[in-house]
């Protein structure tokens, strides 16, 4: 990974109003669900349950357990009706998926919540383990994995950015949930024997901004933190960047940093507070092919098509369903697509034909990486199948963030042609 940065000064239109402040929708859970048994990208999970098990809300269902630990629950009480090959909502080919009927009784296993002030650290980490607690933002990465090898933290992030266009749930996590993003902060402190905490959130959310002072004013070491609004400042990278001016190669970690999104403190503290992992999540809905723009809550597995349909459908016939946001989202192919432990937003856009011409040469893609790459010519590599050029020119480090696409006048997917650059490494590793 480059420890470059490029220049980060792009602004792009949020469309936030469309669901910033509208009232949360309740979707009602289907009679049969289907959880991808995939995590982090691999498909080598242990199973729990078989065909013709009852099972229960709360009840661990299936796992990985390589060097990640990341167990999958049952959101619903009911049977397991079998398996299925479906697409998932990270893209790509269809995978494994667990059916369970609902049978609408919602009986759980019994909560095991913990006291994280009489809990070591040892524990805290331990239990944040067992409840599955994985990344929010996205990436779903165990957040205890994050906690384990850190004796003491010198820096706690929360990050509140979220940067991409359209997408407001962890804004409403913050302000809806304020209590739990206290505890969970508080709890996170602990599991890393922190020694600042740094809570950044975008300078323009005033309101936000003066609430979450308010609820971190008696702590000297935490510090809530106004960044620009510019794309992707919810990125890591950038927003390690901006607040401690450290650059690192791998992990933040490396600097004495760790980083956990907002969302992600909020679920940490329900599995210490109610003892429950993550069955449901808040899913914004929005974009300019959908009815009734607004934020859900949606139980896993829950199809997409259901929560289309829940907020009146779209405005057009012809539109692409983008699991994500914008720039880094997938473009689903399916309505049978279900919500998975890292779905945060489905943004429903009609389709406008676009006719890319030649490039201009005009270097739009280089001044805006955010990664500090030079797109065009790893495009050229791209196209000429130079995979030594695609290697030297440290592709990579792309984040796939969408930017050289946004600024391209013209109208390449220049980020399509990054994947596909990404993709040829490493069919040559193999
Ligand atoms: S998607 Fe484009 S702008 Fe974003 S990091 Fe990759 S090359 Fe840079
Ligand atoms: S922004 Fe588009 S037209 Fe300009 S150099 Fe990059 S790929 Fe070419």
């Amino acid at each position: 990974m480059s420890f470059l940065l490029g220049p980060l000064r792009k602004h792009i239109p949020g469309f936030k109003e469309l669901t910033d402040h509208n009232e949360i929708l309740n979707i009602e859970t289907p009679k049969e669900i289907a959880i991808p048994l995939m995590a982090m990208g691999s498909t080598n999970l242990e199973l729990y349950v078989k065909e013709g098990d009852r099972v229960l809300v709360n009840q661990k269902i299936a796992a990985r357990n390589d060097h990640f630990v990341i167990p999958l629950f049952s959101p619903v009480s009911g049977t397991v009706t079998g398996f299925k090959d479906e697409f998932h909502g990270w893209g790509g080919r269809k995978s494994k998926h667990i059916v369970i009927e609902n049978d609408n009784q919602y009986e759980a296993v019994a909560p095991t919540p913990l006291d994280y002030v009489s809990a070591s650290k040892d524990e805290i980490i331990e239990h944040i383990k067992e409840m599955g607690i994985v990344g929010c933002g996205g990436a779903g990465f165990p957040a205890y994995l994050k906690y384990k090898p850190m004796t003491e933290t010198p820096y706690l992030i929360i990050n509140a950015v979220e940067c991409e266009p359209y997408i407001t749930q962890d804004y409403r996590n913050v302000n809806d949930y304020l209590e739990d993003l206290v505890n969970g902060v508080h709890i996170l402190r602990k599991a890393g024997n922190v020694q600042k905490t740094l809570v950044a959130i975008k300078e323009d959310k005033k309101q936000t901004i003066a609430r979450l002072k308010e609820a971190f004013g008696g702590f000297s070491d935490i510090e809530v933190v106004g960044v620009p609004n510019v794309y992707p400042m919810g990125w890591e990278r950038t927003l390690v960047f901006e607040l401690l001016k450290k650059r690192y190669d791998r992990l933040p970690s490396e600097i004495g940093a760790v980083v956990n999104n907002a969302t992600t403190a909020i679920m940490v503290s329900r599995a210490f507070r109610l003892g429950v992992p993550i069955t449901e999540k808040m899913i914004t809905v929005s974009g300019d092919g959908i009815k009734e723009p607004r934020n859900v809550l949606a139980k896993i597995g829950t199809p997409i098509g259901d929560i289309v349909e829940a907020c009146g459908g779209t405005t057009d016939e012809n539109v692409h369903v983008i699991h994500g946001g914008p720039m880094m989202g997938k473009t689903m192919l399916s309505k049978n697509v279900t919500i998975n432990f890292t779905s945060n937003a489905l943004t429903v856009l009609i389709e406008r034909k676009v006719d890319a011409i030649g490039c201009l040469r005009c270097a739009a893609c280089v001044d805006n990486c955010p990664a500090g790459l030079i797109p065009v010519k790893i495009q050229d590599a791209e196209i000429a199948k130079n995979l030594d050029m695609i290697e030297k020119l440290d592709t990579n480090a792309c984040i796939e963030c969408g930017l050289c696409t946004y600024v391209c006048p013209s109208k390449i997917d220049v980020t399509e042609n990054m994947r596909r650059a990404k993709n040829a490494l490493r069919l040559r590793k193999g």
